[in-house]
C-alpha cells in the first residue's frame, strides 16, 4: 500500500499548499481520501482525473471535501465523460458540496455510497473499517487494510480511546494534530494536539506516525517533538509530496 500526501494543512490552504488530501494506492487501485481545499491541482500533477477509482471521505467539513466539486467537474465537463466515481461518505456529509452546481450537472459524475460510522465494507482491494470519532460534526475514523497491511486515518478527531481501538497494531497512523500541545478550550473535545496523538500512537502500538492537519503557521518540528515525547517510532509531518510505502 502506498500513501501519497497531496496536502496536510488544517482549516485553509496557505500559499502554495493544500488541505487534507491523500492518495492511497494498492494493486493498481487508486483511492482518494478526503479531497480537501486545493488538493485537485496537486492530484492532477500526478494523475489524470479519470485515473481515480474511488473517493472516501471522513467528514463533511470543506477542508476535507471542497475539491470533490472540481474533481467531478474535471471528469464530467468534457466530450467523453469519465464513468461515475464511486464516492463513500457518511449520510449527508456531501450535501453542501454536491449542491454547488446547478441541479443535474454532475448527477452522472458520481455514484454515492453512504455508510454509517461503525460499518465495515470493501472498496477495491481495501477492507475498510470505520468508527465514529469525536468532532464538531459526524466524523469517521477509517482503517484501510490490504494484504495484511493497514493505514488508519483519524479524519479530524478529539482525544478518544476509540481511536486507540481502531488503530490497534496499525502499520501507519495518519492523525490530525491541529495544535502542538494545547487545544483551545472551545475545541478541546473535537480536535487534537501532536502531544496527545503521540500518546495515542503509543497506546495503539502504531508502527509509524504521520501528523497532519497542522494549523497554518504551526512549526512542524515543534509538532514532531511534542509527539516524540511519548512515541518513539518514526514520526513525519504530512507535507505535499510525502510518499510512504506501507509494506
Ligand atoms: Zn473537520
Amino acid at each position: 500500500m502506498k500513501l501519497t500526501v497531496l496536502g496536510g494543512a488544517g482549516a485553509w490552504p496557505p500559499a502554495g499548499r493544500a488541505c487534507s488530501g491523500y492518495l492511497v494506492e494498492h494493486a493498481g487501485f487508486r483511492l482518494l481520501l478526503d479531497p480537501g481545499y486545493a488538493t485537485l491541482p496537486r492530484l492532477l500533477e500526478l494523475l489524470p482525473a479519470d485515473a481515480i477509482d474511488a473517493v472516501l471521505i471522513s467528514h463533511g467539513h470543506p477542508d476535507h471535501v471542497a475539491d470533490l466539486n472540481p474533481l467531478l467537474r474535471s471528469r464530467a465537463l468534457r466530450d467523453d465523460p469519465a464513468a461515475p466515481l464511486p464516492t463513500y461518505a457518511l449520510p449527508g456529509a456531501l450535501s453542501a458540496v454536491l449542491a454547488l452546481d446547478r441541479p443535474g450537472l454532475l448527477d452522472r459524475a458520481y455514484e454515492l455510497h453512504e455508510f454509517e460510522a461503525g460499518d465495515a465494507f470493501r472498496i477495491g482491494p481495501f477492507e475498510v473499517q470505520s468508527r465514529l470519532l469525536p468532532h464538531f460534526l459526524p466524523n469517521a475514523g477509517l482503517r484501510l487494510t490490504a494484504t495484511g497491511r493497514s493505514l488508519t486515518y483519524t479524519g479530524d478527531a478529539g482525544p478518544t480511546e476509540d481511536l486507540v481501538k481502531l488503530a490497534d497494531g496499525t502499520d501507519l497512523l495518519l492523525a490530525e494534530a491541529s495544535h502542538v500541545e494545547h487545544v483551545p478550550d472551545d475545541a478541546a473535545r473535537w480536535l487534537n494536539s501532536a502531544l496527545e496523538v503521540g500518546r495515542q500512537a503509543l497506546h495503539a502500538h502504531a508502527g509509524r506516525l504521520v501528523l497532519t492537519h497542522l494549523f497554518p503557521g504551526t512549526d512542524p518540528s515543534a509538532a514532531r517533538s511534542a509527539a516524540a515525547r511519548s512515541y518513539a517510532e518514526r514520526i513525519d509531518v504530512a507535507e505535499p509530496g510525502l510518499v510512504v510505502e506501507i509494506a
